[in-house]
Order: C-alpha cells, then structure tokens, then sequence
C-alpha cells in the first residue's frame, strides 16, 4: 500500500531517553512532581529544535509543547500525538542500562545485572510474534522506561520523517509531551488552549497494531469506621473495636470475582487500597473500577451492603462512605468521533499491521483529556511488562509505531 521508504532513528533516541531518570513521586506536591522531569524535557526541546520545530519549548510545569507546521492547503483538524515523560515509581528508575538481544530466537531472556530476573517466555507469550526482532530490556536492576518513553522516540522520529519529506502532505500536528502520568496528575496543568489541537492520539499502548479506545472508568471511595472506646479491662458489653470492624468488611469483600487478582477483560473490581485501623476509629480506602457507570455504581452499592451487614454485630458504631470520582471511559466521548479510531485502524493497517481495537484496564491521558474537551484514544508503542524489571519493547514495534504515526497524519491530509 505504501511507497514510503523510511529511515528510522527511533532506537537510537529511545536508548538515549531511557538514560535519563524521569521517575515520578506521588508524595510530591509540584508540578512535575520532580524536577529531574525537565533534564528530558530540555534534551527532546533541543532534539526538536534540530529537527526544525522551531516553536518546542518545555514550560514551567515540565510540559513540552512543539509545531510542525501544515504543508497543504486544505483545511485539516488538527492533530496531535501525545506521550508521558516519567516512569512509574513502582520499580526503581535511576540507572536504567538498556541491551538489546538481537535476532531473538525465542526462549528465556537473562538479564545481566540481575541474574534472579528473567523474562520467561512462558509468562510473556507475546515475546512469540518477536522472532527474529531485536528486543530492548534494561539489565534486571530498573525498569526500561519504554512506558512511555518508546512512545516519545516514536513521535519524534515520525515528526522528523515527515518535516525531511515535505512531499508527504500533512495538516498542522501538535506535540504534547506529559510529566506525572503514572502518579494520575499527567494533564493536571496542561494548557489546552496554547496546544490548540482539535483530536489527539497517546501513544501509549502494548501490543502492535492496538488502538484502544476505551479505558476503565474510575471512583476511589474512603470509608470511615467510629467505633466505641472502652477501657479493655471493662469493655464486656461496651466496647466495639474498629479494629474488628475494619477486619470484618475486609472479609466480607468478594474474593472470586471483583478483585483485581480474579479479574480479566472487561470485568471490574473493588478493591481495597489501605487499611488504617485503630481501636475507636478506622479508615479504609478502595478504588473503583468499571468499564460502565452502572458497573460503578453496582459496586459501591455493594460497598455498603457489606458495610452495613458488617456493621449488624456493632449496633453503636457509626461509618461514612464518601465516593469521589477519579476519571471516566473515554469511549462515550470516542463514540462521537468515528473518524478518530477509523483513520487510527487505517494508519495501522498501512503500517504493515493487523490492526486491534482494545480497551484499557486502567486509565490514560487521554481518559482526562477526552473529558476536557481533546478526545485521545491510545495507540500502541510496543511497551511490554511496565511498571516492571523485566520490562521489554522490540525495535520492530517501534518502528511500526513511527510508521503509524506517519500514516495517520497522511490519512487525516487525504480526508480533509
Ligand atoms: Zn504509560
């Protein structure tokens, strides 16, 4: 389908980024919640510059904004491509020394710096479509970082492609580079207005050729538990433990369904976070998790029902269940803007690819940024394992990432 002859430089700029910390910290009040965010952020504003965007810049807040300006004369939306510059703080960051096993032959993956972590094939089956691809790992003592940073290289490398070849038609695309993804405050302070894109896409998704446009929708509940005080030794009849009590709700939670340990595809849990328990008073959080409305209200609903039934055997105890939405399923914002998916499965299946159209157990950028008036469903960049040491991205996947990019600011030009 496509005559294009492309030349990459996605990996180089991935083993470059992933050098540099950018882990997040969720006790961190600022924006972003670390300033080591914005040692990236300065590297890809001079990346971006060189390539020729002459407006990249990285603002107060660590964000990076950049142009490449239309090269058509019709009138197209325009688009922007949209990644997350921190890692997760879930597994260290700092340190990260990538290897890359080239002409995979299948089988187990030892990792140098560690020799107690191993990616297994058995426990990674999409390490069988890599045969014959070069995979990057960090060495067993980091994460890789390839969430999100092979998204970054990605778009990067596309933008570069497309300004080194003005005889692609493409209408203006805008780059938004995130802080503080993984700690939920990823578009905390975004400027939407200055981005002015009309549509986004995050390229942050697992396996080539998904486009996902659907995330969990999300509430975190805190539950309160007064219970009566009482000195132990003259307690008979009069104390009630909100010890007891916090442990009683905990057990009556379902175990075989609604639980993150027990759920797959599009099944939703609630899940118990924290427990924070004293003899007069406890404190429970959970979260929330659903792709419908309905679902969430289900399992609050029930929530209480178990609080309540628990709570039977403490007549003079007292709870208070406060319900805070935390995001929501993009797709009922997706879903009024066909286009966005049908050129993203189209773009991929240009790139050489099958395309997938998935969903999200969790949220994205995009599921806030769709609700904010940007719809932004999610494209694979080939990250695998995040959040982990034995996480892995192939060099293959990533260049098809660039190839999608590339496409699908061509098929938004033929469109318009
Ligand atoms: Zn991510």
């Amino acid at each position: 389908m496509s005559s294009l002859v492309f030349d990459y430089t996605v990996t180089d700029r991935f083993l470059r980024y992933v050098t540099i910390d950018t882990q997040s910290d969720p006790d961190s009040a600022t924006t972003p919640s670390t300033e080591k965010h914005k040692d990236l952020g300065r590297l890809w504003v001079a990346e971006l510059l060189e390539i020729g965007l002459s407006d990249a810049e990285l603002d107060a807040h660590g964000y990076v904004y950049a142009t490449l300006p239309a090269n058509c004369d019709k009138s197209v939306p325009v688009i922007c491509f949209c990644s997350h510059m921190d890692t997760s703080p879930e597994c260290p960051g700092a340190g990260v020394k990538p290897q890359i096993v080239r002409n995979y032959r299948g089988g187990d993956i030892a990792l140098p710096g560690d020799p107690s972590h191993v990616i297994r094939a058995a426990e990674h089956p999409a390490l069988r479509s890599q045969i014959g691809n070069d995979i990057v790992t960090a060495d067993g003592t980091t994460l890789l970082g390839a969430d999100n940073k092979a998204g970054l290289a990605e778009i990067v490398d596309a933008v570069r492609f497309l300004k080194q070849n003005p005889q692609i038609r493409h209408g203006t695309i805008k780059i938004l580079f995130t802080p503080d993804e993984e700690i939920g405050r990823g578009v905390d302070k975004v400027d939407l207005e200055r981005l002015g894109a009309d549509f986004a896409y995050t390229i942050d998704g697992e396996a080539a050729g998904n486009v996902e446009d659907e995330t969990f929708s999300a509430d975190g509940a805190v539950l309160t538990i007064q219970g009566v005080s009482a000195h132990p030794g003259f307690a008979k009849g009069r104390m009630e433990n909100a010890v007891k009590i916090a442990a009683r709700i905990v057990e009556l939670l379902p175990k075989d369904t609604c639980s993150p340990e027990t759920t797959e595809g599009r099944e939703g849990f609630l899940h118990p976070l924290s427990v924070d328990a004293e003899l007069d008073r406890a404190t429970l959080k959970f979260i929330i998790r659903d792709f419908t409305e309905s679902g969430l209200k289900d399992k609050a609903a029930l929530l209480e029902t178990i609080v309540k039934d628990a709570l039977r055997d403490f007549p003079k105890s007292s709870y208070r269940l406060e319900v805070t939405p935390q995001y929501r399923n993009m797709k009922q914002v997706l879903d009024r803007h066909p286009r966005l998916i049908e050129n993203a499965m189209e773009a991929v299946r240009r790139a050489g690819l099958k395309p997938v159209r998935a969903s999200i157990r969790g949220g994205t950028d995009g599921s806030r940024l769709s609700y904010m008036g940007l719809p932004c469903p999610n494209i694979f960049a080939g990250e695998h394992a995040f959040h982990s040491r034995l996480e892995w991205v192939s060099v293959q996947d990533m260049q098809a990432a660039v190839r999608t990019i590339v496409h699908l600011a061509m098929i938004w030009e033929e469109h318009a």
